[in-house]
């Protein structure tokens, strides 16, 4: 693996610049290839202007909330600005909370852990398995059927909420773009029934927070929770944002320094404490301090770069993809809303004769592609996408879906603000090179993956 100074996309509206741009890496088939990393949904790489920011506040890198020193003042200050810079980039509002997490999963567990007593809580079977599995220890969970139209989705959320016990708390947890068809639901509909049936709503923006603006009060939404790795900063932070209340009457997710405002010993032996009642609470332990302010600096760098442009170039992006997927008829790409629902930048597709696993592995060694194969921890979905029992893996190299078969997994390429055109005219034309020529290379199962033979 080399890194080129390959000179930068010269197209109209330029994608922003992120590291990697210039990375190549070899092909099976020989000579090397500016990779192309068409795997945004999974982790998206870092800003240039992320990596900056990040390298210019290095050397300043102190402890947070604790020291008395001039760095430590400097690092806290930026650690609590990043929350006032979040806050602003989800257009909060005035007394929400916004607590530093690792990722969008811990942050949904976070709420778990903060639901009040008896709260029941209403999931459709289509998340992520983030939003999906965190709710079941702690909570009645009604799980809701997949809707074939944002309508419906809708509807069935009325109907099950219409059924519930109206006095106790409820809470809803949505998606905003799926992971798996990028498509987006109607969050701001979802969040009306919601709190029309007097329950809360909280929006999982892993992959919406990325390609579209969010705004907890356009939406009217009570949390948000997204990653720092999804938007530009893989740093290791993630955030959920929203109402305080739930999150000050909770108990501390983790117990330690930062969430205790003052620890005692007590006359019969144990220990005392009082508990911050402001974001802290959560955030127990030395924070990543790096993380938050990466995060940061990634809601400054996409506001600055502008929604208009940004959406407007994706969506060019996204109509060159489908038409080039749609020449190809072996090619089924995989929809819950149809072909004309809003989408954001994450296709996934199955191709007639061909294992997914196989295919991906081809676009990897013999061109350069990264895309992703499987199920996307989205297992209930896809399989109703497939119409398949993905239990049984097929096996690669054989091709597993024959004419007529189902396929037990699917082909998953994402992009965004930092994809050059080039990417995704060079994956279209992979495509429909590897399904017309087949594969040049043979491959083999190795753990479970398929790489190539030799
Ligand atoms: N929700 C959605 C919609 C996602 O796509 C993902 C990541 N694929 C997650 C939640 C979980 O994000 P993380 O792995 O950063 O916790």
């Amino acid at each position: 693996m080399s890194v080129s100074t390959a000179a930068a996309d010269q197209s109209v509206c330029a994608p922003l610049p992120v590291l990697g741009r210039n990375v190549t890496v070899p092909l099976v088939t020989g000579g090397e290839v500016a990779y192309a990393a068409l795997d945004y949904a999974a982790s998206a790489p870092a800003l240039q202007r992320v990596w900056d920011d990040v390298a210019a506040y290095a050397p300043y890198y102190g402890s947070v909330h604790r020291g008395a020193g001039y760095l430590s003042q400097l690092s806290t200050d930026l650690f609590e600005n990043a929350r006032t810079t979040v806050a602003e980039f989800l257009d909060c509002r005035a007394d929400d909370q916004v607590v530093f997490t690792r990722s969008t999963t811990d942050s949904l567990n976070l709420l778990a852990r903060a639901l009040p007593a008896g709260c029941q809580v209403f999931v459709f079977e289509t998340e992520h398995h983030a939003s999906l599995l965190p709710w079941q220890d702690a909570a009645q969970v009604t799980y809701l059927n997949a809707p074939r139209t944002p309508r419906q989705a809708v509807e069935t959320l009325e109907r099950a909420l219409a059924d519930r016990d109206p006095y106790g708390p409820a809470l809803v947890c949505v998606t905003g773009a799926s992971n798996v068809t990028g498509e987006l639901w109607p969050v701001r509909e979802l969040a009306a029934a919601a709190h029309a049936h007097g329950a809360r709503i909280v929006l999982d923006a892993a992959q919406l927070a990325p390609h579209h603006p969010v705004s907890v009060r356009d939406l009217d939404v009570d949390w948000v929770a997204f990653s720092g790795h999804k938007l530009y900063a893989p740093f290791g932070s993630g955030v959920l944002a929203g109402r305080a209340d739930w999150l000050r009457e909770a108990e501390p997710y983790l117990a330690g320094g930062g969430a205790s405002r003052k620890v005692s010993r007590r006359e019969d032996g144990g220990v005392a404490v009082e508990w911050h009642e402001s974001a802290a609470r959560h955030e127990a332990g030395s924070p990543n301090v790096i993380g938050a302010y990466s995060i940061a600096s990634a809601c400054k760098a996409l506001t600055e770069a502008g929604w208009d442009t940004l959406v407007a170039r994706e969506q060019h992006l996204i109509d060159r993809v489908r038409e080039g997927l749609a020449e190809v008829p072996e090619v089924r790409i995989l929809s819950l809303f149809g072909d004309d629902a809003p989408r954001v930048g994450v296709i996934s597709f199955v191709v007639e004769g061909w294992n997914s696993s196989h295919f991906a592995a081809a676009l990897s060694a013999e061109y350069g592609i990264g895309v992703r194969d499987g199920l996307f921890c989205a297992h209930p979905l896809v399989r109703t996408l497939l119409g398949s029992d993905p239990q049984t893996q097929g096996e690669c190299g054989a091709p597993e879906a024959a004419p007529g078969e189902k396929s037990l997994n699917a082909i998953r390429v994402s992009f965004g603000a930092g994809t050059p055109d080039e990417h995704v005219e060079r994956f279209v034309s992979a495509v429909r090179e590897l399904v017309t020529d087949g594969a040049k290379w043979t491959y083999r199962t190795e753990d479970g993956r398929c790489v190539p033979a030799v």
